[in-house]
């Protein structure tokens, strides 16, 4: 199944509409592609003591692979303040970027960032986290050959 990055952007708007944010009102939508066309919301939910709170990703993210899904291909957010159209660019947190860095191929995932204003930004996951560390800088006998041995110089 082919899907547009509008139709992913249509997607997480409906996903912001289900966001809980009594505290900080900054409500996130996001909508996670699966290579076989899949689509899975997430919204940010917010949490009275804060740090159990979790992103609009990640909770795509989860809900996908707990499903069994371990294969993604794209995710659209959209963000801002309260209800509504989102009203700015709402780039993924650190965390989230992480996450990502986890399941997706830093090369050939997409992020879609909506700007507000009716367009979107794409982006991969490479130029959202540079030097990312992931599951292959785990596997056995890589590092060694890292070191090109030029011999830079810090001042
Ligand atoms: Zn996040």
């Amino acid at each position: 199944m082919k899907i547009s990055y509008e139709q992913l952007l249509e997607e997480a708007k409906a996903a912001r509409r289900r966001a809980y944010t009594p505290y900080s009102g900054f409500q996130v939508g996001a909508a996670l592609l699966t290579q076989e066309g899949k689509v899975y919301r997430g919204c940010n939910i917010e949490n009275a003591a804060y740090g159990p709170t979790n992103c609009a990703e990640r909770t795509a993210f989860f809900k996908a692979v707990s499903e069994g899904e371990r294969n993604f291909s794209a995710i659209a957010i959209v963000g801002g303040k309260e209800s509504g159209e989102a009203e700015e660019t709402c780039s993924p947190c650190g965390v989230c970027r992480q996450v990502m860095m986890e399941f997706c191929h830093p090369q050939e995932f997409r992020i879609i960032l909506a700007d507000g204003k009716g367009g979107y930004q794409v982006y991969l996951l490479e130029e959202l986290l540079p030097l990312g560390f992931g599951p292959k800088n785990l596997e056995k006998g890589r590092g060694k050959e890292e070191n090109s041995g030029t011999g830079g110089i810090c001042n």
